[in-house]
């Protein structure tokens, strides 16, 4: 058997146990220090923003951006309905009612026709307007942010960027998760890099950064004794997982270019097989990390999403299917749902590709010659 080529492998660059080695050498293991600090630094660099605040999950830092928001019990919040739960799941936590919208099929991510149709529905059954928006970089592809942007600002709801998958994209020159009020990243072991587990949320200005760490760090008012007048979380990341992040942002542009070659190659050895179509950036204006690479099968093939990935399996190759939808979803079953069936066809239509940054040019062939060999039956 072929060794197994995996989705997206945890890939390391080396340099990051240097900086676990400093923090166990002066005792810095909990969660602030200097690691963490320079995480940040480097981050902010990166992405040409400020007051990113690492967190201990993507999950926190979605959390954490609808408290900043003043999302509350009884508000309702938009978001993409095609998508991973951990962007829905915080609307949740704050006690409030997520409203789904159906993707466009050029990104595949918010469509803004849905979202404003979905803003005047509520405005009209509930009397106020939804409280946030969070369309999502889905599979690192940017969404429309400037239609999105102009809704949000026409009716005055501010917008949470889920990036979690969207670290390094692109949008008209500026990274993915710097374009709303706050943008959630994710440093999960399959993500662009990893700190094993981590996020961090991009704020707007100094004092929203302040006191996101403020709620992230149990919320104590500083006083001498431990007093508290509203809700805290534990969300701060660790200086050991932030250690590992510093290594990870020596990389990342290695990293991130290695995921777009592995699109590109996919591109090429894709293009002579008609039953098959690649997702690709819309247009110039969108720069796509291209975190998982994801295929169309057409259903004239017969060969179904399931059938391919056991398929693959069976082979020795990890495929996953796209993201099943929100609405779609036990959990969210009884939440509104504007929009038609882009995102649930996308469902049953899609395919992830391995697209790690550990892969190799022979790796994406072995892929696809499987890949044709299912596709011939
Ligand atoms: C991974 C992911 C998250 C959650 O990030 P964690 O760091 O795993 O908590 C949120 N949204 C999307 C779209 C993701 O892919």
């Amino acid at each position: 058997m072929k060794p197994r080529i995996f989705l997206s492998y945890p890939h390391l660059g080396g340099g990051e146990m240097k900086w676990i080695e400093e923090a166990f050498k002066e005792s810095w293991v909990v969660p602030l220090g200097p690691n963490v600090d320079e995480f940040e630094a480097r981050l902010e660099k990166y992405l040409g923003a400020n007051n990113v605040v690492a967190l201990s999950a993507g999950t926190a830092a979605l959390h954490l951006g609808l408290v900043m928001l003043g999302v509350e019990a009884g508000d309702e919040v938009i978001c993409q309905s095609f998508t991973f739960s951990a962007s829905a799941n915080p609307v949740k936590y704050q006690g409030a009612k997520p409203i789904f919208v159906d993707s466009e099929s050029d990104t595949w991510n918010m469509s803004p026709d849905a979202l404003e149709s979905a803003i005047i529905d509520r405005k009209k059954i509930t009397g106020k307007y939804p409280k946030a928006i969070i369309p999502v970089h889905l599979y690192g592809m940017p969404s429309k942010m400037n239609e999105i942007l102009a809704i949000s600002k026409k009716y005055n709801i501010r917008v949470l960027e889920d990036a979690a998958e969207a670290l390094g994209s692109e949008y008209y020159g500026k990274k993915c998760g710097t374009l709303g009020t706050y943008g959630a990243l994710s440093f999960n072991g399959n993500k662009i890099i990893t700190t094993s587990g981590g996020g961090a949320l991009i704020c707007p200005d100094k004092s929203s950064a302040d006191r996101v760490l403020f709620y992230a760090t149990q919320a104590r008012e500083s006083r001498p004794y431990y007093y508290h007048e509203v809700v805290g979380y534990n969300y701060r990341l660790s200086n050991i997982s932030a250690g590992i992040g510093c290594g990870q942002m020596d990389v990342i542009n290695e990293h991130v270019e290695r995921r777009r070659e592995i699109h590109n190659l996919y591109s090429e050895l894709l293009k002579d097989i008609p039953q098959v179509s690649l997702k690709e950036n819309p247009s110039d204006s969108f720069k796509s990390n291209f975190w998982l690479s994801c295929i169309i099968i057409d259903p004239s093939s017969g060969v179904t999403p399931e059938e391919a990935r056991q398929k693959m399996n069976a082979e020795n190759i990890e495929t996953r299917w796209l993201w099943r939808p929100m609405h779609m979803q036990p959990i969210y079953k009884d939440a509104p749902y504007y929009g038609g069936d882009v995102a649930e066809s996308l469902f049953n239509k899609g395919l992830c590709l391995p697209s790690g940054s550990t892969m190799t040019d022979a790796d994406v062939e072995r892929v696809v010659s499987v890949l044709k060999e299912i596709l011939k039956k």
